[in-house]
């Protein structure tokens, strides 16, 4: 079907949404961005994009901006809290690149400010759908109807349009709790530690280290219930002493961000003039890094099915069915990785380390990534640049 002239709302201008504007808006759409948050904050987190985000990004020309605001990764390697190696992917892949979020926000942000075909309007939250394509959007108390022939929900997620516009789902919580944080440059061990309080990883960041810790164990939970950051460093340093001097760079527990990881299932993904993407659609636990870049495959796998389809419908449909085996797949493997990365029992810890790793290493051994990345990087990087 021919996107150019078809008019799009795409709710939610973050990750998964703002790269639907474009990759839409440059391929002839009339793109509305409506975002909630007048201005992001300055996020305390770090993010991993690896090749097939990369590649979605680079197919809209982003690549050397992105390049500018982030470090390259190579060989994240999983280790005991002394050091011991547990688990190194194969060669040098997965290439991954890490950021600060609010530096791969501004990075959308100015890309869909430059677009003729974009309107971004921020501080507009919308809070309700119909499957025809009608949207309601609240900015400054008053409220707007706006019409479209194709309606994308990518606000995350607690998503309005998932849930105004009928879709069923399943949300689930994992039990598991992260915390986040951004310190000073020089800090980073550039490795992730599973100990007996779950894992602490660290890593660089363009003049910065981004820190990120389970809150799992008891001491880490009634540290965090309390917002104590001393009890919540002593903890740490008790299990994993190379902890001490990153969280001691933290100044405040309102440095922290506290996020409980949360899934969502959903047996549709399109309904109508509806359609989601994203964290929307399928948030999954974080521990393989492919929450994000899921949502700029599913991006690019719209686009290029909305191409491909004879009608609206048909082309919905192929989207659904092209995506959801493949999240539900990179979903499943990091969900089995987070139960691994927290096992609590020193039996089972002692099992995982001295025989699921070391089989789980000679296994990948091949590094195929076909799971993790979903579509090859090479076919996404065409879809953005037809
Ligand atoms: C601890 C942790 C670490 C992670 N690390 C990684 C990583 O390294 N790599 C990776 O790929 N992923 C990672 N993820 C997952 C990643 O953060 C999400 O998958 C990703 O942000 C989803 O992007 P999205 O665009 O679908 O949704 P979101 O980022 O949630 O964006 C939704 C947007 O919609 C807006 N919005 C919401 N409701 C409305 C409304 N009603 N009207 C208008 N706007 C609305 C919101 O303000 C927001 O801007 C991690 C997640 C966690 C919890």
């Amino acid at each position: 079907m021919r996107v150019a002239g078809m008019t799009v709302v795409v709710v939610g201008g973050a990750t998964g949404g703002a790269a639907a504007a474009l990759l839409l808006a440059r391929a002839g759409a009339r793109v509305t961005v409506l975002e909630k948050v007048a201005r992001s904050k300055a996020v305390g987190a770090g993010i991993a994009i690896a090749e097939n985000g990369l590649a979605v990004l680079e197919s809209l020309g982003l690549g050397p901006a992105i390049a500018a605001v982030s470090v390259p990764l190579s060989g994240i390697r999983v280790v005991n809290p002394k050091g011991r190696v547990l688990f190194a992917p194969p060669g040098s892949h997965p290439v991954m690149r890490m950021m600060r979020r609010s530096a791969l926000q501004s990075v959308l942000l100015d890309a869909l400010e430059a677009e003729p075909l974009v309107e971004c309007r921020v501080g507009t939250e919308v809070t309700d759908v119909t499957p025809g394509g009608d949207v309601i959007a609240r900015a400054g108390g008053r409220d707007t109807r706006l019409h479209a022939d194709l309606v994308v929900g990518a606000d995350g997620f607690h998503s309005q349009v998932r849930a105004r516009g009928g879709f069923p789902a399943r949300i689930g919580g994992s039990g598991i709790t992260y915390v986040r944080a951004m310190v000073g440059p020089g800090l980073a061990t550039g490795v992730e530690a599973w100990t007996e309080a779950g894992l602490f990883g660290s890593f660089p960041v363009p003049d910065g280290t981004y820190v990120y810790a389970s809150a799992r164990s008891p001491l880490c939970r009634r540290a965090a219930d309390h917002t104590d950051l001393p009890a919540f460093r002593a903890a740490w340093t008790r299990v994993y002493p190379a902890s001490a001097p990153i969280l001691d760079a933290v100044r405040r527990w309102e440095d922290l961000l506290v996020n409980r990881v949360w899934t969502v299932r959903c047996p549709r993904w399109a309904i109508g003039r509806l359609v989601l993407l994203g964290d929307a659609a399928h948030a999954m636990p974080p521990n393989l890094g492919q929450g994000a870049n899921s949502a700029l495959v599913d991006a690019a796998v719209l686009l290029d099915e909305l191409r491909r389809g004879d009608d609206l419908p048909t082309a919905l449909a192929a989207y659904e069915a092209r995506r959801q085996p493949a999240v539900r797949r990179v979903a499943n493997a990091s969900a089995r990785l987070g139960r691994l990365a927290e096992l609590t029992s020193p039996l089972l810890r002692g099992l995982r380390d001295g025989v699921v790793m070391p089989l789980a290493q000679r296994l990948t051994g091949g590094g195929d990534l076909s799971t993790v990345l979903q579509e090859a990087p090479d076919a996404l990087r065409a879809i953005g640049r037809a």
